[in-house]
């Protein structure tokens, strides 16, 4: 009940003019709001106000609120005394904070494939080629961090474009022998997996409300404390600032999260966050997964009949993967064929480059693909999670290969 989703049942009028439930096939960028997140804000709209400011029912239960979801997005992630949890407006947010939070001459080791946000915040980067394979990838790791003095490495859990899992755990372990921290951008892991720091080896967690199914505009970052309560203040203004004098630059910064949250924060978005992070907790993990592992499976071995069409990997098809394809579609523009998908099938995916340029350009240039737009290289992607059914999959299977037909 509290993972179902809000609208499962909205309907689209195809361009025929029969009305379907749509099918909705695009997790990855912005996932449905579950019922928990739904309800959490209906139960505090009519008592929020003032965060941290301000006293009477409405602060006070707003404050309180607030504080709560932190504790509960703390366990959510495992934090430990060492940490602290952020609010942020998304992932892009967090990890561009945590990117102006590194001590002065730091190197980010990163692989090229990286989502964009993670890709371009860094301001003294390592980039490294894309591996084709984990061990590769951790041979890369190992052999840039024996030359490369002061460093953080930050890596995704799971690719946005092949939704492929990347070998955290090996890879924060090496990070470590380095004496080196491990920030793992979790925004497409954490819908689909536990995500816990330790479990992680993650010395940062970076994720998104919108896309745990709480789309109030909130994300996390969850981390050490001494990095960030040593850097500049994320937005200076009220709340961030503890004692402010008559001149300027005479400012005395809040320590703890606060330091970060410069303004009134967004309390529907992290009270939204917190109620999925505590239904996840609570949930059967292991019959979501599976869930997600059938529908998967039904996917990629339909794809392997619809000529035309081919998915694409970095690690190989054998590799775990959470509930997301990109496909590559043989002299086809799968902006094109997306837009047949949403008007003569009802199916909502994504086409184009998915904010990864670097890894796009690559997978394209191993596969036989089509363009999207000016020549630009794209692929189509799939993606599903809670609520995503086997006739989703189903239609999308058919409208594709209909639309390859043509
Ligand atoms: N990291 C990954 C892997 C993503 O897939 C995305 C969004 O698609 C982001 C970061 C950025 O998330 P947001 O747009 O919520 O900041």
């Amino acid at each position: 009940m509290n993972l179902d989703i809000v609208g499962d049942d909205l309907k689209v009028t195809l361009s025929h003019g029969e009305v379907v439930r749509f099918a909705h096939l695009d997790y990855a960028a912005s996932a449905p709001c579950v019922r928990a997140a739904a309800d959490a804000v209906q139960d505090l709209l009519p008592r929020y106000g003032s965060v941290h400011r301000g006293t009477g029912v409405r602060a006070n239960a707003s404050t309180l609120a607030y504080e709560l979801a932190r504790d509960v997005v703390a366990e959510f992630v495992g934090a430990g005394e060492e940490h602290e949890i952020v609010f942020t407006r998304n992932t892009t947010d967090a990890l561009n904070l945590l990117a102006r939070s590194l001590p002065p001459g730091t190197t980010t080791i990163l692989f090229d494939g990286e989502h964009h946000a993670n890709l371009l915040p860094w301001p003294n980067q390592l980039r490294l080629p894309t591996p084709s394979s984990p061990q590769e990838a951790i041979a890369a790791l190992h052999q840039a961090l024996k030359t490369t003095r002061q460093a953080v490495v930050t890596i995704t859990g799971a690719s946005n474009v092949t939704g492929e899992v990347w070998p955290i755990r090996e890879l924060a372990d090496v990070a470590h022998a380095y004496g080196v921290r491990m920030i793992v951008d979790a925004a497409q892991l954490a819908p689909h997996h536990p995500v816990s720091l330790t479990e992680l080896g993650a010395d940062y967690l970076a994720f998104s409300g919108h896309k745990l199914y709480a789309p109030f505009g909130a994300g996390v970052l969850a981390g050490r404390a001494d990095w960030l309560d040593a850097a500049p203040p994320h937005l200076a203004g009220g709340g961030a600032s503890a004692v402010v004098g008559d001149r300027p630059g005479e400012i005395t910064w809040a320590t703890g999260p606060a330091r970060h949250e410069g303004g009134t924060p967004n309390l529907l978005g992290a009270v939204a966050l917190a109620a999925v992070c505590e239904a996840l907790a609570t949930a059967d993990r292991d019959a979501l997964l599976a869930h997600e592992e059938t529908l998967l499976a039904r996917l990629r071995d339909g794809l392997a009949t619809v000529p035309g069409a081919t998915e694409v990997s970095v690690f190989g098809p054998g590799h775990p993967r959470v509930g997301i394809v990109s496909i590559a579609l043989d002299g086809r523009d799968p902006a094109e064929i997306a837009g047949v998908l949403g008007r003569d099938h009802g199916v909502g995916v994504r086409a184009g480059q998915f904010c990864a340029h670097p890894l796009v350009r690559r997978l394209t240039d191993s596969a036989q693909t089509g363009t999207c737009g000016a020549g630009t290289p794209g692929l189509l992607r799939a993606s599903f999670g809670l609520g995503s059914t086997a006739d989703d999959v189903d239609r999308l299977l058919a409208g594709l290969r209909a639309a390859l037909r043509t």
